[in-house]
């Protein structure tokens, strides 16, 4: 798992829900916006590029 989909219904302020990067098994505290699709975020601890459809697939599942 690389990226964590929150969806909080009763928060009116995010109401999109919040993305929270996954960085060697641990969850991140903030919370990421999606990406341009020619520009993914690379995280510069791990290493990892967070795609587009990365987010895409978090906000249909849960996680990524
Ligand atoms: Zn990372």
């Amino acid at each position: 798992m690389i990226l964590k989909y929150e969806h909080e219904p009763l928060d009116s302020e995010h109401a999109g829900g919040n993305f929270y990067h996954v960085c060697r098994g641990r969850i991140q505290d903030t919370a990421l916006s999606v990406p341009p699709p020619d520009h993914p975020y690379e995280c510069t601890e791990c290493g990892i590029d967070l795609e587009t459809e990365d987010f895409s697939l978090a906000r249909q599942q849960g996680w990524s």
